[in-house]
């Protein structure tokens, strides 16, 4: 794109804007596994979109200058609260928060708030399930933190707080756990670990970004999901992401500590310039109202019983889902469909997991392939909202369709000298001229359609599949490199 010398008429803008999306993943109407979060429900996206008009040039720099905001993110803040066990009459009558840009801003914060409160430790760690989400890992690598990976079972995919203690040093300032983690859908025993962490004075980190919004909803459902919020002692701080089971557009999470004095170190202070004195409770200094106020805008209009319903359609659309695929010969579910992930993977003789994930995708449902690890086989993640209800037994018949076709078809081959690269390979030999050649023979990159990726990826997930993990790191920042080029014309 060039800038044009005089500027283009509206309508011309929107119908460029809309062309570029036409190659984009349907967002909308429940066949879409990852990435977005739809509740279905009729005028809500009008309404936040409305909301984001309104404060979207508010700048959440300073609450001082604009008080709109301030309320807003209060109100926020106070409705995960109540919502987490929080707030006045409850366990953590105390609680406080922040207002995020998305879990990962409310990870790095939770980390730099614990190693922040620890300033006489040198070199501070934290403690994480290998499940915990690779948001942990960015706040560790941002922050200058060591991060201590503690296994989990191949059978439930929880660890063991045993192992979660043998973990903890001396040096350790957080120890983080998942409500539920991403990947399998499964809750931490998190009572367990936070009274381990509490034995060892450290704070403790439980990761609901994904699950905050559902679980209290399914528990009050019935469904048999342990305590993981303010009213389990030794719990220090929470995140909840809006933009995923709130169902507000993305830009917004929520950071909650106990107290205030735990969220204290989380805040940034500087006066050592001649402009204004900064002091931020996150990431960024200047911040659109616009996310917030759609975030409350959508809170207000579903409401409590609204989110009840929406968990009540999404447990449904689970157990449809886990049963179709229990009644497909050859997968088997990872761990029981209990929170709002329905996660599979191919038993022995089953059929070739990517290739499935490409029938899938041939017959109009987006899967999210996930690439094995250590002892965990590759597997098929499905994050399930609401609005995948009504496609569930259109599901199930794709699913067996899908199953036939890749056993039929069989695993993708790959040239064997292809293999035998990425297997070897030390991640620094990797240079971009070696990944640019394997992406051009796999198909990658441009083809002039604005898609990046061919319409089967079986072949590129076997490769990733087979490569050692810093290989497949290294693969996909080269790969991802050569796609951020500029456009000139
Ligand atoms: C999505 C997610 C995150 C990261 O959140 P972003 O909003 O993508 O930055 C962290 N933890 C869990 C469990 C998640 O599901």
């Amino acid at each position: 794109m060039a800038l044009p010398l005089h500027g283009l008429p509206p309508a011309q803008i929107l119908d460029e804007l809309r062309g570029l999306r036409a190659a984009d993943q349907p967002t909308k109407g429940g066949r879409l596994f990852a990435y977005v979060y739809d509740p279905g429900l009729d005028g809500l996206d009008e309404l936040a979109l409305a909301a984001h008009g309104i404060a979207a040039s508010v700048n959440g720099l300073d609450p001082t200058a604009f008080p709109s905001l301030l309320a807003l993110e209060n109100a926020l803040v106070g409705a995960a609260a109540r919502l987490l066990g929080g707030g006045p009459g409850s366990a953590a009558p105390g609680v406080v928060g922040s207002v995020t840009s998305g879990g990962t801003e409310s990870l790095i914060l939770a980390v730099k708030a614990a190693r922040d409160a620890r300033p006489e430790v040198a070199e501070p760690r934290i403690v994480v399930p290998v499940t915990g989400h690779a948001a942990f890992a960015k706040a560790a690598h941002y922050l200058g933190v060591h991060l201590d990976a503690v296994p989990v079972s191949p059978v439930s995919l929880r660890p063991d707080p045993a192992d979660i203690a043998a973990a903890i040093t001396p040096d350790t300032v957080l120890v983080a756990c998942s409500a539920p983690s991403y990947a399998h859908g499964v809750v931490d025993p998190v009572a367990e670990i936070a009274a381990v962490a509490a034995a060892a004075g450290v704070r403790c980190h439980v990761d609901a970004c994904f699950g905050g919004w559902t679980l209290p909803y399914l528990r009050r459902l019935g469904v048999d999901l342990p305590d993981f919020d303010f009213a389990v002692r030794g719990v220090t701080s929470i995140s909840v992401d809006l933009h995923k089971y709130a169902y507000a557009p993305k830009g917004t999470s929520v950071l909650l500590h106990r107290d205030p004095s735990l969220r204290a170190p989380q805040y940034f202070a500087f006066g050592d310039w001649p402009g204004y004195t900064m002091i931020n409770a996150g990431v960024s200094s200047t911040r659109s109202g616009g996310p917030i106020a759609a975030a409350y805008a959508t809170l207000r209009r579903i409401g409590d019983d609204g989110y009840l319903r929406l968990a009540s359609t999404t447990r449904d659309a689970v157990r449809g889902l886990a049963a179709a695929v229990e009644a497909v010969d050859g997968l088997r579910l990872m761990a029981p469909a209990l929170t709002t992930v329905v996660c599979f993977t191919s038993s022995p003789g089953g059929p070739d997991l990517f290739v499935l994930a490409d029938e899938l995708t041939a017959r109009g449902f987006h899967t999210q392939p996930q690439l094995r690890y250590g002892d965990l086989p590759a597997s098929i993640h499905l994050t399930v909202t609401a609005a995948v209800a009504p496609h569930v037994a259109e599901f199930g018949t794709a699913l067996a369709a899908a199953v036939a076709a890749a056993r039929a078809a069989g695993p993708a081959q790959l040239p064997p000298e292809v293999l035998a690269l990425v297997t070897a390979l030390d991640p620094a030999a990797l240079t971009s001229e070696v990944v640019a050649g394997l992406a051009a023979g796999l198909g990658l990159g441009g083809d002039g359609t604005g898609r990046p990726l061919p319409e089967r990826v079986a072949a590129v997930n076997t490769l990733l599949d087979a490569a050692p993990v810093p290989v497949r790191e290294r693969l996909l920042v080269e790969f991802l490199g050569l796609l951020q080029r500029p456009t000139f014309d």
